[in-house]
């Protein structure tokens, strides 16, 4: 496995060969989830394609300085954990290697970014989509694989690309979750030993809201916001039912939708979210 740490080094160590490349972008601390990516990324490469993580906790996407600060950099574990999982090479640069002190570009998405998590943390999206962006271009990946944890980036990242003609397919894989139900975060560890066992109480609440039945957006937000009342939780950023395309609110559900929550124990702020066909029937 080769470690590049600069964008050079990271051309010089990839070798054209007959197979895709494919790219995980992550921020590291790695866990089971992102693993779970790095094997669709080596399926879709095949054994002759290359498949490249980077690691880099990107600065310009944290609007909180505590929340960048206190971000777990684990880096010789997941280099290990890299290596362990057959990856050809990882891409680890320092922020001085990928910005600019005078850097004046950004990508930004006027539309999808806007509500949901992009409306409490302002530039987070544009910071994603310069980085995302980056990533593509000095790793030359023909395709890329995204979590659809991150449900609201992956819709931004999918937009961009169409919007750019950015020609890297855009691969979604499933939410990886701990055996309760918690979706796997590399933020998890920052929680209380209370926390965490309170913590999987949140998918709960939106399964239950899911589960109803219900169609109406009034009826499914009240039953998840009763279920997220039931935990420890501190605050509640945002409890919304969105058009699964468009992430635009919806008052009623007639094609898939999310319903999608962040809320925070103590400074430790946590996404969920659960999609709601019009197909689905409680059971
Ligand atoms: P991060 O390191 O949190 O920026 O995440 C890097 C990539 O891993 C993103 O595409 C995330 O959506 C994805 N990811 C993080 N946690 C999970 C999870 N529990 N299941 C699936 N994908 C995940």
């Amino acid at each position: 496995m080769q470690v590049a740490r600069s964008g050079e080094e990271l051309r010089n160590g990839l070798k054209k060969t007959s197979g895709r490349r494919v790219l995980v972008p992550t921020m590291g601390a790695l866990h089971a989830g992102h693993l779970a990516l790095v094997g669709k990324a080596r399926e879709i490469a095949g054994p002759e394609g290359t498949v490249v993580v980077s690691i880099f906790v990107n600065p310009i996407q944290f609007d909180r300085a505590g929340d960048l600060a206190a971000y777990p950099q684990p880096i010789e574990e997941d280099l290990a954990a890299c290596e362990a999982a057959g990856v050809d090479v990882v891409f680890t640069p320092p922020a001085a290697a990928m910005y600019f002190p005078d850097r004046s570009v950004t990508v930004t998405e006027n539309l999808l970014s806007r509500g949901l998590c992009g409306a409490t943390r302002p530039g987070h999206f544009d910071g994603v989509c310069t980085v995302v962006l980056k990533l593509f271009l000095l790793s030359g990946c023909d395709a890329a694989v995204f979590g659809e944890k991150d449900v609201q980036q992956l819709a931004v990242i999918r937009r961009m690309v169409r919007d750019l003609d950015v020609p890297v397919e855009i691969v979604g894989h499933p939410t990886v979750r701990e055996a309760d139900g918690l979706a796997m975060s590399s933020r998890n560890v920052r929680l209380t030993p209370e926390q965490r066992a309170d913590a999987p109480k949140i998918q709960r609440a939106l399964r239950a809201a899911k589960d109803s039945g219900r169609k109406d957006a009034a009826g499914i937000l009240e039953i998840a916001r009763e279920g997220l009342e039931q935990t420890a939780l501190d605050r509640i950023d945002y409890l919304s039912l969105v058009d699964a395309e468009t992430l635009q609110p919806v008052e009623t559900v007639v094609r898939p939708a999310v319903l999608a929550v962040a809320a925070f124990y103590g400074e430790v702020r946590l996404i969920d979210h659960v999609t709601i066909d019009p197909s689905d029937r409680a059971d």
